[in-house]
């Protein structure tokens, strides 16, 4: 087995990984530091999050650096502000003997004041987020232009989440650029495309297994009626004790909604939602990553960015309508080699939306019965009793308390003590329980098939638990059509952006029609009793740094035509 001095890794860093007890490099160290030491060479590390890739890119470039000169050398981009600070944090642990060497974290939703005055202080590496990467170049508040190495790590993620342009523009922009070394878990045909476009000849190194899907996540799925929804997630929740997940659902509403009712039945869970101030969103983030939170309930567009090692399992509360949403939602979970379950809870109308995901996404689903009430309390009984048998004992002074133990329960079997212990924690279970219903879908159940074309223009189960007060807009006749100036350019598929403008709006997808979306803006059909909603809630708002303009694309006026100018353009 090698070593990090055999790897030719500067004393001062050994001594620092050392300290952090690690002995041998990992497999991606290995075969990326020799490659990287030696210095202008491409290079293209397939590798997953656990396998040791930040050390693989974070020592070379603490080696090569020129911590006299005091500028930006080295540029690290991330798709997430997570994984941002984790990786300054690390490459912080590493550098801990080397003098004069500063590394700096920008991403987004801080204060970009103090980020461009950390920059100012004469930085050599920088890690970044795409988004606020370019903001800051836009504000040429960075300089790129002595930037000699850069890293894009997890390239497939930030591919997923829409920031191809934006990893473009950064490459376009680092003129001095002599070595890539670009990061991923898989390889899917647009991460080829970048890499032949900006790297040459790049060794290219695999660690484990690499595939275009995880192969080390379950699908399952639930089918049930669809009045039993909620009731159907929490008996899922409840069949899986150890739970630790994140729950996806279409609209913050029923995030919001869902997470204050299992609150209130005793779950432990929070809700992650585009209302939330950054702190608020810091200290839900913080609960759930030390696992103080059990559970996390979200939408596509607040989960953007999360990036939590050790999730067990990633409910889908309904279906997404995009295969690249079902992928990106279900990557959370099987991470670094773990396993990880996919459950998604369908009805009868959704099945068809099911095999089309199962076909693209080429992994086979598999279909459960909905647990029983007496399945989920032998399960939690179980659960609990392996708690208990595995309780460190070893610590405590018990052996004192062993003799009144002795003679308190002198007369009460071992039997006996089992059953109150159980009867302690699972009165609760058992009541709820003991008349559970069958929540599977039977075929008495099916009262006339579904048809695909009322799909999305249904009122469902979403409103689940409305009537309580909610603003309902005005139901006028007809559809208007809004113009707004947002598109795939902006990063968005029509699933994440259908998200987006009702997570902005708090209208319910029944509003809409046909949504047409190009590049740079994208056509709504609206129910014209909600139309001003939408309007009011999106005009003038802001998007990645830039001001949206909505309005009514019927109605005369500069509807349908953006003049602004976009980045990377001209
Ligand atoms: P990463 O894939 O960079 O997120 O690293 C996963 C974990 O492995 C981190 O907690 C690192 O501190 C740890 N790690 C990285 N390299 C080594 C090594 N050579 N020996 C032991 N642990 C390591």
């Amino acid at each position: 087995m090698t070593t990090f001095e055999a790897l030719g890794i500067d004393a001062r860093l050994i001594q620092a990984t050392d300290e952090l007890g690690y002995v041998n490099p990992t497999a991606i160290q290995e075969q990326a530091i020799p490659v990287l030491l030696s210095g202008t060479k491409d290079f293209i590390g397939l590798a997953q999050t656990g396998t040791g890739k930040t050390a693989a890119f974070g020592l070379p470039l603490l080696h090569i650096i020129d911590a006299a000169a005091k500028y930006p050398q080295a540029l690290v981009v991330c798709p997430t502000r997570e994984l941002c600070l984790q990786i300054v944090k690390e490459i912080e642990l590493f550098k801990k003997y080397m003098t004069g060497v500063s590394v700096v974290a920008v991403y987004g939703g801080a204060s970009i004041g103090l980020q461009i005055r950390d920059l100012k202080r004469g930085v050599q590496i920088v890690v970044a987020t795409p988004g606020r990467l370019i903001d800051l170049i836009e504000r040429k508040a960075i300089n790129l232009e002595q930037i000699r190495y850069v890293v894009l790590d997890e390239a497939d993620e930030m591919l997923n989440m829409g920031f191809q342009d934006d990893i473009e523009f950064i490459l376009k922009n680092t003129p001095a650029r002599e070595s890539t070394w670009l990061f991923s878990a898989t390889m899917p045909p647009e991460i080829r495309k970048v890499s032949k476009k900006y790297m040459s000849d790049p060794k290219e190194v695999t660690v484990g297994k690499v595939n275009t899907t995880n192969k080390s996540i379950d699908h399952q799925y639930y089918v049930t009626t669809a009045q039993h929804r909620y009731e159907t997630l929490k008996r899922i929740i409840d069949f899986n004790p150890g739970i630790y997940g994140i729950i996806f659902t279409r609209t913050k509403a029923d995030a919001q909604e869902i997470s204050e009712r299992l609150t209130r039945e005793g779950y432990d869970i929070d809700a992650l939602h585009g209302d939330l101030t950054q702190q608020q969103r810091d200290r839900v983030m913080g609960q759930f990553r030390d696992k103080s939170l059990q559970l996390l309930i979200a939408t596509d567009v607040a989960a953007r960015g999360i990036d939590v090692a050790g999730i067990s399992h990633v409910i889908n509360y309904e279906l997404p309508d995009d295969v690249e949403v079902y992928t990106h939602r279900s990557g959370r979970t099987g991470r670094a080699g773990n396993q990880g379950i996919c459950i998604s809870i369908v009805h009868a109308k959704e099945m068809y939306k099911l095999k089309q995901i199962e076909r693209i996404n080429k992994s086979e689903f598999h279909k459960l019965d909905i647990p029983s009430g007496k399945d989920v309390c032998r399960k939690q009984f179980f659960f609990f009793m392996d708690k208990l048998l595995s309780a460190d004992i070893s610590h405590g002074d018990y052996e004192t308390y062993v003799p009144m133990l002795a003679e308190k329960f002198a007369d009460v079997s071992k039997e006996d003590v089992l059953k109150r212990v159980a009867a302690m924690e699972f009165d609760r279970f058992l009541k709820y329980y003991e008349n559970a219903e069958d929540l599977n879908l039977r075929s008495r159940d099916r009262k006339e098939p579904g048809s695909r074309e009322d799909f999305g223009r249904r009122r469902d189960d979403r409103n689940m638990g409305r009537g309580d007060g909610r603003k309902e807009y005005a139901r006028g006749g007809g559809y208007s059509r809004l113009f707004v100036n947002l598109g795939t350019k902006d990063g968005f598929f029509k699933a994440s952006f259908l998200q987006f403008i009702l997570d902005m709006s708090d209208l319910k997808k029944d509003v809409l029609g046909k949504i047409d979306m190009k590049d740079m803006n994208s056509w709504i059909e609206i129910e014209r009793g909600a139309a001003q909603q939408m309007i009011r809630s999106l005009d003038g708002k802001s998007y990645k740094g830039r001001r949206i303009r909505m309005n009514d694309a019927d109605s005369g006026g500069p509807a349908g035509y953006s003049k602004r100018p976009r980045r990377g353009e001209g």
